[in-house]
């Protein structure tokens, strides 16, 4: 019997009924653990989140509340062994790619923790102000960020069981909003181990931190108009939850992080062999394995001047195909599985879509032939790429293969690229490589609007910058358009969305009062 794993809710372990997902070894397909939500009474569980953990986080001050996140980490830490074993197991993961999705929730909350303790020993923000208003100097204005009194509701992809729980939940508990976390199921047992630590350690107050392991059906019925929910996934699933009755009737704030066909456009001037070209294709190819692609921020779209796309085709193609791909429990491999076979399948579809309007230089659809691996159980798929004759087809622009997949896409020109770019209907992320500084200066002025991040290389950072998918909690994470407009991290301004911001009008005296016990955050 393999283990169900619990769901920590209204201040307590709770096990579903029955079995609503298995979670699966993506090397092996053996059985590792399962979760269900059924028969949980999830409207008590959020009233408990609300008013317990709200109550104990308000009682706090911010920085306060910053010495928790920091003991947060610091459990994690100590346990960090386990986790890369279950990330491995369940995901599928590389010891890097663990590392992503682990050190990345740690460094996270060690970075709120650090910015939040500069906040100091007051329960409110002073966003702008004072202003007159009138003749008479003495009535004015300030805006004030105050924390909500609801319970944030975060729902997790796949991908990052780790980094997806404590990036959120860490703005989430220094703003003094309790938190209900919902790992995607096929992942959960990282989250839920994680979780499991730090309720055990007795580091948070009671209710600031709930988790559901089990499927999130029948939850938004009981949100509020004071709860805010903070989703990452795919763009169907968001559909689903801001055109939830209850949600829209009751206005409730709704974050979103979608999928993203991003981009990497190398500049017209890096010649094969620069620097700026030799950095293009070490990126290209880490963020196309990393994970076995399967981050939201990863490459999709390669951008080429049209006279080096034979020179680049034949650089990645060089890489990807020799990259050890393997049991990641191995020393020598370089990228693992995907996360299950249904995921699998649904690259193998997306990789067939490409495919109809590119060549593919490597890889392909088909599960690749490892020894030792059995590919009716594994879900390995090959890294593949291929090649667009131009940018005109569609599928490339349209379609998130959400796997080691990316095309490249050779362009006229500067003009011509930046349209290219832009077909991709907002995304999280683009990068621009090149020597000329001016270019890329006039790349973030023009791609800036329908992106929520631009990395733009030169060779003096060429080995320093911290990587097109990487997320830094000091940096905006999300973006327009299909990316789903959202917003989070961004240092202290990703506490923005749990806050509600009031213009305060009132005397000198009354707004004195006010801004003497609120921290100015600009
Ligand atoms: P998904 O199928 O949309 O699932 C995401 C989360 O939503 C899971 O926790 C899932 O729970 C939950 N969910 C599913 N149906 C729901 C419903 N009706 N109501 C409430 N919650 C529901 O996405 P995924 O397959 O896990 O993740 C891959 C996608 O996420 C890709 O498109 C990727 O680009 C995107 N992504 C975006 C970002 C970003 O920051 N922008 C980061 C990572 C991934 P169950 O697992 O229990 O169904």
């Amino acid at each position: 019997m393999t283990q169900q794993l619990g769901n920590f809710l209204s201040g307590r372990w709770q096990t579903g009924e029955g079995t609503e997902t298995q979670l699966t070894d993506p090397v092996s397909g053996e059985k590792l653990a399962t979760v269900s939500a059924r028969g949980l009474d999830l409207a008590s569980a959020l009233d408990f989140a609300r008013v317990r953990g709200g109550e104990n986080l308000r009682a706090l001050d911010y920085a306060t509340r910053a010495k928790l996140l920091d003991d947060v980490a610091n459990v994690l830490i100590a346990k960090r062994a386990r986790y890369e074993e279950i990330a491995i197991a369940n995901s599928g993961n590389t010891k890097i790619d663990a590392a992503i999705d682990i050190d990345g929730g740690i460094g996270t909350l060690k970075y709120f923790a650090k910015v939040g303790a500069g906040l100091g020993e007051t329960k409110s923000l002073l966003d702008q102000g004072p202003v007159h208003l009138a003749k008479d100097e003495k009535f004015q204005a300030i805006h004030l960020l105050v924390p909500r009194r609801g319970v944030a509701i975060h729902i997790n992809a796949f991908n990052f069981p780790s980094w997806g729980l404590w990036e959120k939940a860490a703005v989430s508990l220094l703003a003094g909003v309790p938190v209900l976390s919902k790992p995607a199921s096929s992942t959960a047992w990282l989250a839920y181990e994680m979780v499991r630590d730090v309720i055990d350690a007795k580091v948070l107050p009671e209710g600031a931190l709930s988790l559901l392991c089990g499927s999130a059906g029948g939850l938004f019925s009981h949100v509020t108009a004071d709860d805010v929910i903070a989703f990452t996934g795919s763009h169907d699933t968001a559909l689903k939850i801001r055109g939830d009755r209850n949600v829209m009737t009751r206005n409730v704030a709704v974050n979103v992080e979608a999928d993203s066909i991003n981009a990497a456009l190398l500049g017209p001037d890096a010649a094969p062999g620069s620097t700026a070209f030799d950095a293009f294709v070490k990126e290209v190819v880490r963020e196309m394995t990393v994970k076995a692609g399967q981050k939201c921020t990863a490459i999709r779209r390669v951008f080429v001047p049209a006279e080096r796309a034979a020179a680049m085709a034949e650089a990645l193609s060089a890489k990807l195909s020799s990259m050890q791909v393997g049991d990641p429990r191995k020393a020598e491999t370089r990228m693992g599985p995907l996360v299950n076979r249904s995921q699998q399948a649904a690259v193998f579809e997306g990789i067939a879509m490409l495919a109809a309007g590119a060549k593919t230089l490597t890889g392909g659809k088909g599960a690749p032939k490892i020894e030792g691996i059995d590919p009716k159980v594994s879900a390995f798929v090959a890294p593949t790429l291929l090649q667009a004759a131009d940018g005109s087809a569609s599928a490339v622009h349209d379609i998130e293969v959400f796997g080691p997949v990316a095309t490249i896409v050779p362009y006229k020109n500067e003009a011509e690229a930046f349209t290219l770019v832009r077909r991709g209907g907002g995304s999280l992320v683009a990068s621009v490589f090149g020597t000329d500084t001016d270019f890329l200066a006039r790349a973030a002025r023009e791609l800036g609007y329908v992106h929520g991040r631009i990395l733009a290389v030169d060779p003096s950072i060429a080995s320093s910058h911290t990587g097109h998918g990487i997320v830094m909690p000091q940096c905006n994470h999300g973006g327009p358009g299909r990316a789903g407009n959202g917003e989070e991290l961004g240092g202290l301004h990703g506490l923005r969305f749990y806050h509600q911001r009031v213009a305060v009008q009132g005397s000198a005296e009354v707004l004195s009062s006010l801004t003497k016990e609120a921290t100015p955050i600009h």
